[in-house]
């Protein structure tokens, strides 16, 4: 094009080789995915909780903070014995490259399988432990606040304790410093230096508050536990009621289900249900929303289920028109309560489809369609700030793990983080509701009652 061409000195083909690998350097993600970054984080957490001269650690900055993706990691450690501790570290077996090693600080760049990933460890006095922890989980403009809030004190807050008039206070943990300021300990994910300082943050959600998961999927399309194993695992973690949502038949290539084999399945979950009479088992169903806007099932069949998620999982590269077009066919039906995944990106590998999330919010308004905050690191979507505007537009949201195998059950606690963010109080989130409350909200559409 025009900007090759006018670059003197360099041949044609040269010119645009070097455009090409900088456009790649430049989409490379430089940033790692939290669901990258946290195999790192529980690998070092193991090996630091053996380190027998470290009094306390903890991992900082914005992994701490659970941001979508991080540039690097900052470990705080506290010691009496610093010497002995950065000796320790220069033997991790991940290390690529030392940055530096002194006494109080050791940089790294660890390896792991394709990553490349820079650590920072911080090595405090205990005295200092919890200033170090507070001024390195930042953010830097929850910090600004901080700092504008000693000053009008007369105080200065550094990572090393308060300065006052007497000297220097060091608190012994992070509730100490807030305490000091007349705050509530405020979580690390709510750091982001606006509204923690405003809003009222014991009325937020809590995981305690969930009770089912709505997107699971089980061997009978792409998952790895059975039926009844993924009801007993639900059971385990105290939930009241969960849906069964395996792919639709569309997605054949994860063996995805027709309507016979979804009758099939029922035969299990009734089998599920007698086993445990105290959880409340939807039969339900992730059915996709085709390239021409039309859906997987007819709605005499989907009147069978007891609950349908609709999502996109083809024909990623259509234009905003067409996708958009899809979603409110999806909306529009009555026998869909869910958008799954609304945005189809997978971070730091795709960019998702060419949704309007404002459009789409007012969709679900207006038909009483739940959007899903999908708890899987690789997806973390809606974002807290589309999340935000949901509430705003009164659109009830459903946490979801999408659960493929029994370890992802856990990432329910990621997607509260996350809604956390947002703001978002149990009574924003349908699965902390009962299943008689949930169910009342699904049928209110299915029979088209305001
Ligand atoms: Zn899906
Ligand atoms: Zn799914």
């Amino acid at each position: 094009d025009g900007t090759v061409e006018a670059m003197p000195g360099f041949g044609k083909k040269t010119v645009e080789k070097y455009v090409k690998a900088l456009e790649t350097f430049e989409t490379r993600p430089e940033r790692l995915p939290y669901g990258v970054m946290r195999k790192i984080v529980a690998e070092l957490n193991q090996t630091l909780a053996s380190f027998d001269a470290i009094i306390r650690f903890e991992v900082g900055g914005s992994f701490r903070r659970a941001e979508e993706t991080c540039k690097d990691l900052d470990f705080i450690l506290s010691t009496n014995e610093p010497e002995r501790i950065k000796e320790q570290l220069l033997e991790l077996s991940l290390i690529d490259e030392v940055i530096a090693a002194g006494s109080t600080k050791v940089s790294l760049i660890l390896k792991r399988d394709v990553h490349y990933i820079a650590v920072d460890f911080r090595i405090v006095d205990d005295a200092a432990y919890a200033s170090t922890l507070h001024h390195f989980t930042g953010s830097k403009d929850h910090n600004v606040r901080m700092r504008q809030l000693a000053k009008e004190r007369g105080e200065s807050i550094s990572e090393y304790g308060v300065e006052t008039e007497q000297g220097l206070v060091q608190p012994n943990t992070e509730e100490e410093l807030f305490a000091r300021y007349d705050l509530p300990f405020i979580a690390p994910e709510l750091r982001a230096g606006r509204h923690e300082f405003e809003q009222d943050l014991s009325r937020l959600l809590t995981e305690q508050d969930i009770q089912a998961d709505v997107h699971m999927h089980t061997t009978w399309s792409d998952g790895t536990l059975s039926v009844e194993e993924l009801v007993d695992a639900c059971a385990a973690r105290g939930y009241t009621w969960m849906a069964i949502t395996d792919h639709s038949k569309y997605m054949k290539f994860v063996n995805g289900l027709t309507e016979e084999r979804l009758r099939a399945q029922r035969i299990e979950i009734e089998a599920a249900r007698e086993k445990h009479p105290d959880m409340t088992i939807l039969c339900g169903v992730e059915m996709d929303i085709l390239p021409d806007g039309s859906l997987d099932y007819e709605d005499e069949f989907l009147k069978e289920m007891d609950y349908v998620i609709a999502s996109i999982h083809s024909k990623f590269d259509q234009t905003e028109e067409e996708i958009m077009q899809r979603l409110e066919n999806a909306c529009r039906n009555p026998y869909v309560s869910l958008i799954a995944h609304p945005t189809g990106r997978i971070i730091g590998r795709r960019e998702g489809y060419a949704v309007n999330v404002d459009r789409l919010i007012e969709l679900a308004a207006e038909t009483g369609t739940a959007l899903e905050m999908n708890a899987n690191p690789a997806r973390f979507d809606l974002t807290a700030s589309s999340l935000a505007k949901a509430k705003a537009a009164g659109v009830k949201i459903l946490i979801n793990t999408d659960t493929h195998r029994p370890e992802m059950l856990e990432d329910m606690k990621l997607g509260v983080l996350h809604a956390r963010k947002a703001y978002l109080e149990a009574s924003d989130v349908i699965n902390t509701w009962s299943a008689e409350e949930a169910l009342e909200f699904f049928g209110r559409k299915r029979l088209g009652v305001d």
